[in-house]
């Protein structure tokens, strides 16, 4: 959908002019009208009017990579008219990038309905680790253990779901700026247009322009190390595998064509800039193997390095930060992809609500206090695993240690909980384990026959779930909200890390899946957790 940015010049404006053009985009537009008198001739004055046509969205996400993809999916499943304006032209990605999914970003795709997508394209195994310190998760209590799958592949599924939504994408162009008021912001394209939206949310990568416009604070850690990443050919068989080195790990893998390499190599120094030349792979590579293996032909040369960025604040009134935008961190442990994925998880149906006036602002608050700490604890982690990265004696005797350490049951379920996703626990005061948690996919019996936990949760609203023979909780003020399901769950209850828990008598799982309230017999605070999660009473 072309955006018609039109400047008519009328010396009158005549009926109808202020009428939205046949073919004009399909969601309400405003018009900008500036009058103002000019002196044509020094003897007449004329009215020259200046029509801008605004499209209008509820939401404007900034980037159409992983997370602002799947944060357009999230929203539309809950009615939202949502746009995304991405600078690429098509999906296309240079370069391989991340390398697979963790245990809970499959479920939350398997929330969806939509996990076998990935998971016919990819290798389900374990990926967990730290600092290539394998993380065993064969006894957690989850379905999906892990997923080799390029990000190239894993952004085209992403796409091809939003593409049955409807979702407005405005390709080829980039968010340039914004202007926020009481009632909405004003998103500058750079092609000139400009777009109306109630939210904004930058989700456009680590040098977000939407975090940087909105002023929201950066810090962190500068970089230590830099790495070059490059797939090429070779003209020489290279020693594949990992090798550390003094300054980190390097590593030569073979692609999916079998005929390139996809290389990683750590810089003799820090360097910047993310358009490295071959002589400089070249040199790298004698640097770390003593040949350059006969390298050409590169598909794709870039740099990443080890900084370790948080934004303060995910929200600035209308504007927010999902993703990339806003925490960078080196890609030790693969974590970037898969926490933005669910930071929109977490974003889209609390944005839904607010957008569609069924909860307050507040709500919104909400996601910076739950996921501002989970990115934190990654960037803490990715300090950790390049330290243990580094290939020195005393770095190694180290990691022996570490590596014996993580073999341990205790710190083998906690690491393997963090790394995986398994384990995010959303503080929402004390109670049952379950509360704040993921709720686990386990096999109900209903009135219907069969199903899975997640398939409640295929079209992103709540649930409150009666699990014992007693009537279903009194929740009809919500009803228009909420899907009431009862069951029976013939399996115990157990959580990853955790271990088996009570079988509670309901819960009440928020759209993404983590659970808001437990009943335990009784109907205390079930009230109190439908209002403040899912708005006031209707
Ligand atoms: C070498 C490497 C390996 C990695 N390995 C892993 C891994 O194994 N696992 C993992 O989870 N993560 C990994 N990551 C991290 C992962 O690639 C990122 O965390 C992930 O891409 C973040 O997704 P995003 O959608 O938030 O941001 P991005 O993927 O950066 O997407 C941002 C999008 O916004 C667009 N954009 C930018 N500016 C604008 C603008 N002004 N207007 C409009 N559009 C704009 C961009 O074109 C892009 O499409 C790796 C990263 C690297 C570099």
């Amino acid at each position: 959908m072309e955006i018609a940015r039109e400047v008519l010049m009328l010396e009158r404006v005549p009926a109808g002019a202020l009428e939205q053009p046949e073919g004009g985009p399909r969601l309400s537009t405003s018009l900008i009208c500036q009058t103002t008198r000019l002196a044509a001739s020094p003897r007449s004055c004329r009215t020259v009017m200046c029509m801008t046509t605004i499209t209008r969205h509820e939401v404007v996400i900034a980037g159409g990579g992983p997370t602002g993809l799947m944060l357009a999916g999230e929203l539309a499943l809950a009615g939202v008219d949502v746009a995304i304006v991405e600078r690429r032209e098509n999906q296309e990605l240079a370069g391989s990038r991340a390398g697979g999914l963790h245990a809970r970003t499959i479920e939350v795709l398997d929330q969806r309905g939509i996990a076998d997508r990935f998971l016919s394209q990819g290798q389900a195994m374990q990926v967990a680790g730290f600092s290539f310190i394998s993380l065993d998760l064969s006894d957690f209590p989850t379905r999906h253990c892990g997923l080799a799958l390029w990000q190239n592949e894993i952004e085209r599924i992403l796409a091809d779901w939003v593409g049955e939504h409807p979702v407005s994408f405005y390709r080829g162009r980039a968010v340039a700026g914004f202007e926020q008021d009481a009632n909405g912001v004003d998103v500058a394209l750079s092609d000139g247009a400009t777009l109306r939206a109630t939210y904004l949310v930058g989700c456009d990568g680590g040098r977000s322009v939407v975090r940087k416009r909105a002023g929201i604070d950066f810090p962190g850690w500068e970089a230590s190390t830099s790495y070059l990443i490059a797939e090429v050919e070779m003209d020489e068989d290279p020693a594949w595998g990992l090798r550390r080195g003094p300054r980190g790990v390097n590593a030569v893998g073979k692609l999916g064509d079998g005929k390139r390499a996809r290389v990683v190599l750590v810089e003799p120094e820090v360097a910047t800039g993310d358009e490295p030349s071959l002589a400089d792979l070249r040199e790298a590579l004698i640097s770390v193997y003593g040949t350059d293996f006969g390298v050409r032909n590169p598909t794709w040369l870039s740099r990443f390095s080890d900084m370790a960025r948080q934004a303060a604040a995910y929200r600035d009134r209308r504007v927010l930060l999902a993703g990339d935008a806003a925490h960078v961190h080196s890609p030790a442990g693969g974590q970037g992809l898969n926490i933005g994925v669910q930071d929109a998880v977490n974003l889209g149906w609390k944005l839904a609500q607010v957008v569609n006036g069924t909860s307050p602002e507040s709500l919104l608050d909400s996601y910076h206090a739950e996921r501002h700490p989970i990115a934190a604890r990654v960037l803490r982690l990715t300090l950790a695993q390049t330290a243990l990265g580094r290939g020195d004696d005393r770095t190694e005797a180290l990691r022996d240690i570490v590596t014996e350490l993580m073999q341990m049951d205790g710190p083998r379920k906690r690491y393997g909980g963090i790394m995986s996703g398994l384990d995010v626990h959303y503080d929402l005061g004390a109670g049952h384990p379950l509360l704040g948690r993921r709720v686990p996919d386990l096999d109900l019996i209903t009135e219907d026959g069969p199903r899975r936990m997640f398939s409640l949760l295929h079209a992103a609203r709540p649930v409150l779930l009666q699990l014992s023979e007693s009537t279903l909780p009194d929740a009809a003020e919500w009803a228009d909200r909420i899907q009431r399901v009862a069951a029976r769950v013939d399996a115990s209850w157990e959580l990853p890390v955790i271990g088996p828990v009570a079988a509670p008598t309901a819960v009440l799982i928020r759209p993404d899946g983590y659970v808001a309230w437990v009943g335990e017999g009784t109907e205390q605070g079930l009230r109190e957790a439908l209002t403040s999660w899912f708005g006031p009473p209707a």
